[in-house]
């Protein structure tokens, strides 16, 4: 069986290793390097360069744990992109390194689906090649939207693909859209001295999550002197010597070095053949069903190509399981469990409903709620801002989580597994939980679901 993969990202590179493994001879077609958005120009450059500003945090901190750091502290922001730099092209080599030791072939390319078992490749130069395939995985990515609206020239008014990459801090840094791209670039700049502004148009931040919770990053965020802006939308934006100037529905004026626009990524599909082969759309997303196949039979598509979370992780899931449909298997996504996470500081992660979903559906819910600062461990780190909020069915099955605080994007894992495997509060609740450890607030915090929380404040 011969498998071909369009796009190297978490989708595909996945995808391609898992078919490699179960036996298909296995070809990747990328334009790009290997690693797609995630690797390049997203999950992983943003998590090293949020690893620098904590850093940073911390060291300005450390007189309060006893520790004397004599002189300035400076962020070096050359040594900041180069770590970045490293981190990523090490991990594009441990991608490559894969592909080689499980046979999958690399084509260096633009795939464009010619039919159900063929695929042109225009190489550099303009070399073009004919790939076959018995069964095909789409996974040609995102990329970002700007609005018609934004004078878009990749300098002064840019995406997330160019802020990654700048060479110096900007003074002033304007941000349309406070979702999670918008909150962790803000926050990473403003900790290096960025005056940043973050526009969005939504009544909140973070517009996925409940109120309660993006009220305490917003709170964080005033202590940061992040100026956010909620409630009102960009309404013009031009570029005046070599400056951003947007114009809110408000009539307030903007001017900053640069206006990152992080309102949406939508899927790559110009000139991918998807069209004229007829296969099935909905608001410029690939239509799959259960098993992850487009109305083509043999021709699959997943991660930010499709109607799913635009998530890393859920691509990688979705690739897995195309690759075992494609090879005669009849496997579906779990997608009541996917963890959202945004890796500020404090984190904020969720998984499964949230409360305003809850109410939407009209779902009967409890709520169990624990604050890390009654934590000792949080105490014990001094990171105790934040708390954990469960959600609950009337048949006491935990239905939803949110964490904001300390480390909630590797906390949140107990309780996706909880949503998962559809675990009740009393189940998880029952289970010794290490102290001291933050875990504990998960502990508490399901307790509390049933007003039977021992550390209730
Ligand atoms: P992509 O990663 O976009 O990969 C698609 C690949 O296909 C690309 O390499 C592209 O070059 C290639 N391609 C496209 N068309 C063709 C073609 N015709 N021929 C050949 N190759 C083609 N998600 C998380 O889960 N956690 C995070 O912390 C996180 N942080 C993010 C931060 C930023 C700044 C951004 C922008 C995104 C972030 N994401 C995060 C989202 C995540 O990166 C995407 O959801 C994920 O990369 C999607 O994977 P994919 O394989 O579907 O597509």
């Amino acid at each position: 069986m011969k498998i071909v993969v369009v796009g190297g990202g978490p989708g595909g590179y996945v995808a391609a290793i898992k078919a490699a493994m179960l036996g298909a001879e296995v070809t990747v077609i990328e334009k790009r390097r290997v690693g797609g958005t995630c690797l390049n120009v997203g999950c992983i450059p943003t998590k090293a360069l949020l690893a620098s500003s904590s850093m940073l945090m911390s060291v300005k901190e450390a007189k309060d744990f006893g520790i004397n750091i004599e002189g300035e502290i400076n962020p070096d922001f050359s040594a900041i992109m180069d770590r970045k730099d490293k981190i990523v092209n090490q991990l594009i080599s441990g991608i490559e390194f894969l592909f080689e030791k499980r046979g999958v072939q690399l084509i260096n390319g633009f795939g464009k689906l010619v039919d159900k078992n063929t695929i042109e490749v225009t190489k550099e130069g303009g070399v073009k090649e004919i790939v076959k395939a018995d069964k095909i995985i789409l996974a040609n990515g995102s990329t970002p939207v700007v609005p018609r609206m934004f004078p878009y020239d990749g300098k002064v008014v840019i995406t997330s693909d160019e802020v990654l990459s700048l060479k110096e801090i900007p003074e002033s840094l304007l941000i349309v859209g406070g979702g999670v791209i918008g909150c962790e670039i803000g926050q990473f700049f403003r900790t290096l001295g960025t005056e940043v502004t973050i526009v969005e148009m939504a009544e909140q931040i973070l517009i996925n999550e409940d109120k309660d919770v993006a009220k305490q990053l917003h709170r964080q965020f005033k202590k940061d002197k992040i100026k956010v802006i909620t409630g009102i939308g960009v309404q013009t934006c031009e570029v005046v010597d070599n400056k951003a100037v947007a114009t809110l529905s408000n009539g307030k004026q903007i001017t900053a070095q640069y206006a990152l626009v992080s309102v949406g990524r939508r899927p790559n599909l110009d000139n991918s053949g998807v069209e004229e082969l007829g296969i099935e759309m909905e608001r410029g997303k690939i239509v799959v069903n259960e098993h992850l196949e487009t109305n083509v039979e043999g021709i699959y598509a997943i991660g930010d190509l499709i109607n799913t979370p635009f998530l890393a992780h859920v691509a990688s899931k979705e690739g897995m399981v195309a690759v075992e449909n494609a090879l005669g298997k009849s496997k579906t996504v779990n997608y009541l469990a996917v963890p959202r996470c945004v890796y500020t500081e404090p984190e904020v992660a969720g998984v499964g409903k949230t409360e305003k979903q809850l109410q939407a559906e009209g779902i009967e819910y409890h709520v169990g709620q624990f604050d890390f600062r009654g934590l000792g461990k949080a105490q014990a780190i001094g990171h105790f801002q934040g708390f954990i909020k469960i959600l609950a069915d009337n048949d006491d099955k935990i239905v939803g989580a949110a964490i904001v605080g300390p480390h909630a994007t590797d906390l949140l894992t107990e309780l996706s597994l909880a949503v998962a495997l559809e675990l009740t509060v009393e189940e998880v609740g029952d289970v010794i939980h290490a102290h001291p450890s933050l875990s504990e607030g998960l502990m508490e915090a399901l307790h509390d679901v049933h007003g039977e929380c021992v550390h209730a404040a």
